[in-house]
């Protein structure tokens, strides 16, 4: 999905579940994700991705 610069594929410490905004539900399994459904980027911060208020929303098809 995403051309690989490296840290993006990174995972993160605790598979977070994540309800996008258009109502999908997916599990960010590595850093920066898309949303399978509309392609919103979300993206955690390495150092602290066992919270979940470390992730945000990149915008669509950031990644
Ligand atoms: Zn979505």
């Amino acid at each position: 999905m995403v051309k690989s610069k490296g840290k993006e594929n990174f995972a993160p410490t605790v598979p977070h579940k994540i309800t996008c905004e258009c109502g999908e539900t997916f599990t960010l399994l590595t850093i920066i994700m898309n949303c399978p459904k509309c392609e919103m980027t979300y993206a955690v911060t390495p150092c602290g991705s066992s919270d979940k208020n470390n992730i945000k929303v990149a915008g669509i098809k950031y990644a």
